[in-house]
């Protein structure tokens, strides 16, 4: 799966994230060519979306599936390290007073 491979070349620092909540995912990608460029990656009610131009081509047109860039790729291996290091680091503070939604 070509996507994957290019999700694995995208850095965490390259995303930024806008909004988290259980509802809505909004994470904001800084294009790795052109740093002036960025890509919104957004998740409505379990929908994905990306307004790159990859997604629009590929992600729109199929009647039965979807299509995932490397940007939705990206998002959720992201999130998905985002909880792990979330849920460890509360063991570790379990006695420490609760910190809100810090946003990861
Ligand atoms: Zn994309």
């Amino acid at each position: 799966m070509k996507q994957l491979a290019k999700a694995s070349v995208l850095l965490d620092e390259n995303i930024n994230v806008l909004h988290l909540d259980e509802e809505l995912i909004e994470l904001e990608f800084t294009s790795e060519t052109d740093p002036k460029k960025k890509y919104l990656v957004s998740c409505w009610g379990g929908n994905w979306k990306c307004d790159c131009h990859d997604f629009h081509y590929h992600g729109l047109n199929l009647e039965h599936s979807s299509y995932c860039c490397k940007h939705l790729l990206k998002g959720i291996m992201y999130l998905n390290n985002c909880k792990k290091s979330e849920i460890e680091s509360d063991e570790f503070k379990t006695a420490d007073k609760v910190v809100g939604n810090n946003g990861c």
